[in-house]
């Protein structure tokens, strides 16, 4: 028997609803949910779980075989004191205001309270809300095997990020133009459970901004300092009127909003994640990685890489753009809270504090990436001068870290690395080069006060050994299509649990693209078809 599910449902019980009840497409204002019941499916399966955050929300492995529990996650039911609800959001795509989007295919369950903490959980994939606008609330199984695995991945790299509880087949078919050439196919569907404090965006209070419903802006920012961001607020030394938050509360929570995002950024730009989609209304308030779509893993060095096909031609959120479209992001953010705000001074200084708060995150993830012992102005040009060298010879990014922890620093030799170089001929063009680099480098190492063992075990803790490389993760999806094999996509879940550490009998996840998966869709380009 299941516990009995504590659920305090605040998102519902202290904001104002949408008063229309039915599913039909619409503009909703003054509201920010609306009510959706999940539309059931044929016959859900459960493909994988979590078990780390099945027992974070107090679910043992009996239950995640409960078929009151599974049909649950498959959209077939709801459990005692969930509340099902589409949120209403907004956002900035490619540059450009969209006006509403909303939740079109997440459906939210509650807020389910286990130990003290808050979790909402959401369904995604599990069918039509109000703000499905033409499409039909469904997502394909490789779409949501991606999510599921990869936010399990980057919680063990240490990334924040939303998570996954599981992964369930719905037995039913999903229409999709992969390619987007007139060619649609009927792909099997599936819902992830995500798990997260909280799913809000900066494109919620974009949307009430540009609509002018500025009392209700002010209490959705007094409702998110309040229950978001409860450990944080005491620390400011202000306190909350929450129907009209003070001017100063709101700078300084913007500014808290800076800094969480600055950092993640610094993170993805580390272990090599590609988001693909960063528009304003797949960013999270409160700092995690949200809405894994076309998101991609950095292989080759390449910063002007972009896993998003739709993104092919302007990449806008290719790999290096990352940290300046964040700072964008903000910026829009920014421009919703002036509208509430006697002046915007606090508002650029909160950005400022981004600038600062990046450079300071990336300077120190560079000096355990590269183990120095800290961060010197001229390392600059030594890290510049190896990723330009790594963009041309086209160098993988994660084998090369793994092996550089692996460099001699009295003789150090290019044969260390070279397997890290994708080409001969790459190889042939620039190992000289390289070569040069690797003395400098060493002569830098020689003068840092960390011994051997310091700087190996620092360099470890900063460059992962196993990421879910692009391949990795379609490897998954193909035996699972194709053979109703799952054993990949539980090896994988195993396997990214320890990113960080060597494990035994995973040579062939420690070694870099294989050839057949350089032009091969879904390993080196994603369509956004999910
Ligand atoms: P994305 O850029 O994928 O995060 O999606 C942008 C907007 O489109 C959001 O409002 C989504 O909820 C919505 N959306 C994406 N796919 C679907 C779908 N299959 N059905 C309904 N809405 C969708
Ligand atoms: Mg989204």
């Amino acid at each position: 028997m299941m516990r009995i599910l504590t659920f305090d449902n605040r998102f519902t019980s202290e904001l104002p609803q949408d008063p229309i009840c039915e599913t039909y497409q619409r503009q909703v204002s003054n509201a920010l949910w609306s009510t959706a019941q999940p539309t059931p499916v044929k016959n859900p399966q459960i493909l994988a779980y979590s078990p780390e955050v099945a027992s974070m929300l107090g679910f043992t492995a009996a239950d995640m075989q409960d078929p009151a529990l599974i049909q649950t996650l498959g959209g077939n039911g709801v459990l005692t004191g969930m509340v099902t609800y589409a949120t209403r959001y907004g956002g900035h795509q490619f540059g450009h205001w969209a006006g509403q989007l909303g939740d079109g295919r997440a459906i939210l369950l509650g807020e389910l309270m286990h130990e003290g903490k808050r979790f909402e959980l959401q369904l995604k994939g599990a069918g039509e809300t109000p703000y499905s606008r033409s499409a039909d609330g469904r997502a394909v199984l490789r779409s949501s095997l991606r999510e599921f695995l990869c936010s399990e991945a980057m919680h063990y790299l240490g990334v924040p990020t939303t998570r996954a509880l599981s992964l369930v087949s719905t037995g039913d078919l999903v229409r999709r133009d992969m390619f987007y050439d007139g060619n649609p196919q009927m792909e099997p569907g599936a819902i992830v459970c995500r798990v997260a404090p909280s799913f809000t965006r900066p494109g919620h209070f974009e949307l009430m901004a540009s609509n002018g419903e500025l009392d209700l802006l002010k209490r959705f920012i007094g409702f998110t300092i309040d229950r978001d961001f409860s450990d944080w607020l005491p620390t400011t030394g202000l306190t909350l009127d929450k129907e009209n938050p003070s001017p100063e509360l709101i700078e300084a929570w913007f500014e808290e909003i800076c800094e969480r995002t600055a950092i993640l950024m610094a993170h993805w730009m580390r272990v090599g994640f590609v988001h693909g989609v960063m528009n304003t209304d797949n960013l999270s308030i409160i700092g995690l990685t949200i809405d894994y779509g076309p998101y991609g893993w950095i292989d080759n060095f390449d910063p002007g890489w972009t896993p998003n096909t739709t993104d092919a031609q302007g990449r806008r959120y290719c790999y290096g753009r990352q940290p300046d479209i964040s700072r964008w992001n903000m910026e829009r953010l920014a421009d919703a809270l002036s509208t509430i705000l006697p002046n915007t001074e606090g508002l650029a200084d909160a950005i400022t504090h981004y600038d600062n708060t990046y450079l300071k995150a990336l300077t120190s993830s560079l000096a355990g990436k590269f183990g120095l012992d800290d961060w010197q102005d001229s390392d600059g040009e030594l890290v510049n001068r190896v990723f330009e060298l790594m963009t041309r010879a086209e160098v993988d990014m994660t084998l090369f870290f793994t092996k550089l922890a692996e460099i001699n620093i009295t003789t150090p030799t290019i044969d260390t690395i070279k397997d890290a170089f994708y080409t001969e001929q790459g190889f042939k063009q620039f190992g000289d080069d390289m070569q040069q680099w690797l003395n400098t480098y060493a002569k830098r190492l020689q003068q840092s006060k960390l011994s051997l063992e310091q700087r190996m075990t620092k360099m470890q803790s900063h460059n992962p050994r196993y990421v879910l490389r692009n391949y990795m993760a379609q490897e998954a999806i193909d035996l699972l299509t194709e053979s109703g094999d799952n054993k990949r996509l539980l090896t994988l879940l195993e396997l990214l649990k320890n990113p960080y550490t060597q494990q035994a009998s995973m040579e062939q996840f420690e070694q870099k693209r294989p050839d057949w998966a350089r032009q091969k869709a879904g390993c080196s380009m994603l369509s956004c078809s999910s």
